[in-house]
């Protein structure tokens, strides 16, 4: 099965580093689920939506968590805007790689979910450098991929476009 392809707005993927980067200050984790469109071949992300506004105290632990409440207010949100939860991202203090409680607990168990992971606090450049991408492929096995690869499978698109 190949990685499924994500593509977003380059100025999007800009912003959501930025936010990232201001919320974790330098010192904890932040994270943000990533909505938009999804198809079988292609998701699009068109929106982020930051941890810290589904529920306040999100980031207060050393590592992200999410409670039962938060999850309803996420559907109830997407379903009002007709938004599917296309991926989701954290930060990381050092390295990209998933810890054990990333792996064990997918923020959406579905399998074909993408998790991204930001090094650095998200204090590093504006491009995928360092970025890790795993997809869940069910029973807490994903899928890992970084580098080049993960060019390939997340297109940035530039601003405005044709249409
Ligand atoms: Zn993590």
């Amino acid at each position: 099965m190949s990685a499924p392809l994500l593509e977003l707005r380059q100025g999007l993927w800009e912003e959501l580093l930025a936010h990232l980067r201001r919320q974790g200050g330098g010192v904890r984790e932040s994270g943000a689920f990533l909505l938009g469109k999804k198809t079988e071949a292609l998701r699009t992300v068109t929106a982020f939506l930051p941890y810290e506004q589904l529920q306040v105290d999100a980031l207060r632990n050393d590592y992200v968590s999410l409670n039962a409440a938060s999850f309803a207010k996420l559907w109830e949100l997407c379903g009002r805007k007709g938004l599917s939860v296309v991926a989701d991202v954290h930060t990381h203090r050092f390295g990209a790689g998933q810890s054990r409680s990333d792996r064990e607990n997918p923020m959406i168990a579905l399998r074909g979910h993408v998790a991204l992971i930001v090094p650095n606090f998200a204090q590093g450049g504006r491009g995928f450098q360092g970025v890790g991408m795993y997809v869940y492929q069910g029973s807490h096995q994903w899928s890992s991929h970084s580098g080049s690869d993960i060019a390939q499978r997340i297109r940035l698109t530039r601003e405005g476009g044709d249409s």
